[in-house]
């Protein structure tokens, strides 16, 4: 099944509890506008290299389209469409004045030296600079980008438009960026993680984990649960996967990756194993922090965590998911699960909006506030319906759209 298509079934499988009219399913699933772009480059060797990169806005209902901008070598138009538009459904899940969107360009980033990757961006920027805005579509980081990307785009667009840091965040902390936008992602992660651990009567500090991707999510989600207490067992990254039964010394494997290219490659303190043993290992929590689609028919049945909490975006198939809940586990799904990066991403907005500076723990207040309450609102629902929490939280973020929609009219 295409990235797109599971999606939608998740959406038509919320829509068929709250008995969403057809008409209003059809417009809702579509995207407002979609944008592909060539994005010529010179390179450092004289070689001239087109990539493609895409903007997909999905909705509008709710307020200015949100969502991040991938760099990464399998981006196509269907993976940017269906990421769009489950940041339609997660900015309404956590109650953001914000619709969805999403974008990307199909590049190994790890390929290019800073100076292409800056062409690459500032290229793009010039594409697309007329369909984004601070009012209408507002990019943010995702695979393969990070705040030096940010900080281009909010030049780059500077040059046709003026000074106006609210077009783009996840910008540096300083330079018009906030703190903790960074760990926002991996921390919500390991705050709604232990969130679930609780629901469940579990003991966090008892709690075993198994991490997959150790980027900006997947390290900060491990460094939050570390310092709560849980076992982290295993992390991984592209480079193959790293086991420890007494648990990783996750201070140290950061520091190892931050000393090595952001890579694990060859970290001493622990077993290789591979990634596909990471997914089925012997953890109470797995989190997928890494790409899509990673847990499949085939190899959920093999999966032993009861938990599955979804740090990546869709890093479940639809055929997996069912048959985990069949299975009895609990999955805690991607809208809510990541959804702390776009939250910090509108403090950081509304921070650029007011010219004002927002501190650390105000960040981190208003972050657990919001993503406690969004945890609670869609844990009521899930009882309520008698469905998966995926279910509810589609539910919650479809009702909050449709609402909206209705509410503006269409004229
Ligand atoms: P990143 O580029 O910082 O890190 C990605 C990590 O995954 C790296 O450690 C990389 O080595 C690893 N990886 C790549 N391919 C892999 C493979 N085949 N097997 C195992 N590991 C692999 O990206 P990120 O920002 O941490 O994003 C990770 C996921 O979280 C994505 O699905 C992204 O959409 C989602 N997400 C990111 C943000 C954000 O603000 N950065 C917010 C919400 C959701």
């Amino acid at each position: 099944m295409r990235a797109f298509e599971a999606v939608n079934l998740y959406f038509q499988r919320a829509a068929d509890q709250i008995e969403l009219p057809d008409e209003m399913r059809e417009l809702l699933m579509m995207a407002v506008r979609e944008v592909q772009v060539q994005i010529p480059v010179d390179m450092d060797d004289g070689r001239l290299a087109t990539f493609v990169g895409y903007r997909v806005q999905h909705n509008r209902a709710r307020g200015p389209m949100k969502g991040g901008l991938r760099y990464h070598p399998e981006v196509d138009l269907d993976e940017v469409r269906s990421l769009a538009s489950l940041m339609t459904w997660k900015t309404a899940v956590v109650n953001l004045p914000y619709g969805g969107a999403k974008g990307g360009v199909a590049v190994d980033a790890r390929k290019l030296s800073v100076i292409e990757l800056e062409r690459v961006t500032r290229r793009f920027v010039d594409e697309i600079h007329d369909v984004i805005g601070p009012d209408t579509d507002i990019p943010a980081p995702d695979m393969g980008t990070d705040h030096r990307v940010m900080a281009w785009i909010m030049n780059q667009y500077g040059k046709y438009h003026g000074f106006n840091p609210g077009v783009v965040t996840g910008k540096p902390a300083e330079y018009y960026g906030i703190p903790g936008r960074e760990e926002a992602p991996g921390r919500g992660v390991g705050l709604l993680t232990v969130k679930l651990l609780q629901r469940l009567k579990w003991k966090s500090k008892e709690a075993t984990i198994a991490i997959q991707g150790f980027g900006t999510v997947g390290s900060h989600a491990a460094k939050f649960l570390h310092e709560a207490g849980c076992r982290v067992l295993a992390i991984s990254d592209a480079t193959g996967a790293y086991y420890r039964q007494e648990g990783i010394d996750v201070p140290g494997a950061i520091r190892y990756s931050l000393q090595h290219d952001h890579l694990l490659s060859g970290y001493p303190d622990a077993e290789l194993i591979t990634n596909a043993a990471l997914l089925e290992s012997d953890v109470d929590v797995l989190v997928p922090a890494a790409i899509g689609g990673v847990i499949s028919a085939e190899n959920a049945p093999r999966i032993k965590a009861p938990i599955i909490v979804e740090a990546a975006n869709s890093p479940t198939q639809p055929e997996a998911d069912d048959i985990l809940v069949k299975g009895g586990k609990t999955v805690l799904p991607d809208v809510l699960a990541n959804a702390g990066g776009v939250t910090v991403s509108y403090f950081e907005w509304a921070q650029n909006r007011q010219f004002y500076q927002w501190n650390l723990d105000r960040v981190r207040g208003e972050l657990d506030r919001t993503l406690t309450s969004a945890f609670e609102e869609i844990w009521d629902l899930a009882r309520e319906h008698k469905v998966t929490l995926r279910t509810a939280a589609f539910i919650l973020g479809i009702s909050r759209v449709a609402r909206a929609t209705e509410l503006s009219g269409l004229a």
